[in-house]
């Protein structure tokens, strides 16, 4: 079918995206087509545009955080049907690999082939201007229409509201499954959440979950520690060095039992003043995306080494989606997870006004 996308034809040269006419071939075996109420906009979309994530091929379909109904399947395909409500996830799980039963869907083989330019496959779903068009996390999500594996469909009930499932196939799992799994925060745990955006802000979501006492939220900007509160931030420090004193006073000096940190583009500098505020024994996790060409850290490795403390990177959060995005669906549906909250604000597809950096086309922003 003929419809419409944003998509980057010079990725890495902050040139932006272009809205135009594409081409999307129907659902093959193991595919479905979907159709999208919503799509989110993630940071790991600008990042192509900034070359933070570098692409070595264009053009690209930008958008990985979708939900929508299923419109047609391919082949052979009975695990959804026309009319089923989905969430797109922006990593898929095949079921089959040996992380994936291992129960840790987030290292999926099929994972690593999210930035690879080509459906699974080998082939491309999308065209435009005559040529293969590469699609975002295999989704592309936007454009109204997607052609998705169906390792990266997840049926939801049909009263979750599709605008704000949206979230939950990537920025709201990352976050808060920092807090809830990556970081294994005890109840009474002492917690700080460095960086409050889209991510953060389930990071402390994530934290309240597990019983964390304390939730210590760092950012910069006034209106992210405002709405941090909102989402169970117990107290907020505009920097490192202001988060550091309240821990300091609410642990007698002991340090933070975990330290997330969920900044929109790490750098080096930023971690071992994270890991002083980490009590001895304690844990921290890394989220946030740094430049991918980013080598240097300064680390206090003595330290680091003689107080047993523990670093751990974590992708989506190291959830387990097929479980885990129902599951927060459902804490949607009782009032447990707050996601209406996370949308600042929301653009028509129509829209061809260029309000910020990355929200061209999609129609819903994330804090
Ligand atoms: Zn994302
Ligand atoms: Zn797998």
């Amino acid at each position: 079918m003929k419809t419409r996308g944003a998509l980057l034809w010079e990725p890495g040269t902050r040139s932006g995206w272009s809205v135009e006419e594409i081409e999307l071939d129907p659902p093959k075996e193991h595919e479905a087509l979907i159709k999208l109420a919503a799509s989110g906009v993630c940071h790991s979309d600008d990042h192509l545009d900034t070359g933070d994530i570098p692409l070595p091929w264009a053009p690209v379909l930008g958008g990985h955080e979708g939900a929508g109904v299923v419109e047609e399947v391919g082949p052979g395909v009975t695990a959804v049907k026309p009319g089923d409500h989905v969430v797109l996830s922006f990593l898929p799980s095949c079921g089959r690999c040996r992380m994936c039963v291992k129960g840790k869907s987030n290292m999926c083989e099929l994972g690593a082939g999210v930035l690879a330019g080509v459906a699974p496959d080998g082939t491309h779903r999308v065209h435009a201007r005559g040529q293969g068009v590469g699609c975002m996390s295999y989704l592309g999500t936007f454009a109204p229409y997607v052609v998705a594996p169906l390792d990266a469909v997840i049926p939801i009930p049909e009263d979750m509201p599709l605008d704000k499932a949206a979230l939950i196939g990537c920025g709201v799992p990352t976050g808060w499954g920092s807090s809830v799994y990556a970081a294994e925060i005890e109840l009474g745990d002492t917690v700080v959440v460095v960086g409050t955006g889209g991510v953060g802000m389930n990071a402390v979501q994530g934290a309240r979950h597990k019983g964390a006492r304390n939730v210590v939220a760092v950012d910069p900007a006034p209106f992210k520690r405002e709405k941090a509160v909102e989402f169970g931030a117990t107290h907020v420090a505009k920097d490192y060095e202001e988060a550091g004193q309240i821990v300091e006073s609410l642990t007698n000096g002991q340090g933070a039992d975990r330290v997330i940190i969920t900044v929109g583009v790490v750098t080096g500098d930023l971690m071992n003043p994270a890991q002083e505020m980490t009590r001895r024994g304690g844990t921290m996790v890394l989220t946030g995306a740094a430049p991918v060409l980013q080598r240097d850290v300064p680390f206090d490795l003595f330290t680091f080494a003689m107080s047993g403390k523990r670093l751990q990177g974590s992708l989506y959060g190291t959830t387990t989606s097929r479980t885990d995005v129902p599951l927060l669906a459902d804490l949607y549906l009782r009032g447990e997870l707050k996601l209406d909250e996370l949308i600042t604000r929301t653009y028509s597809w129509t829209t061809s006004t260029r309000p910020s950096g990355t929200c061209t086309t999609a129609r819903t922003c994330v804090a």
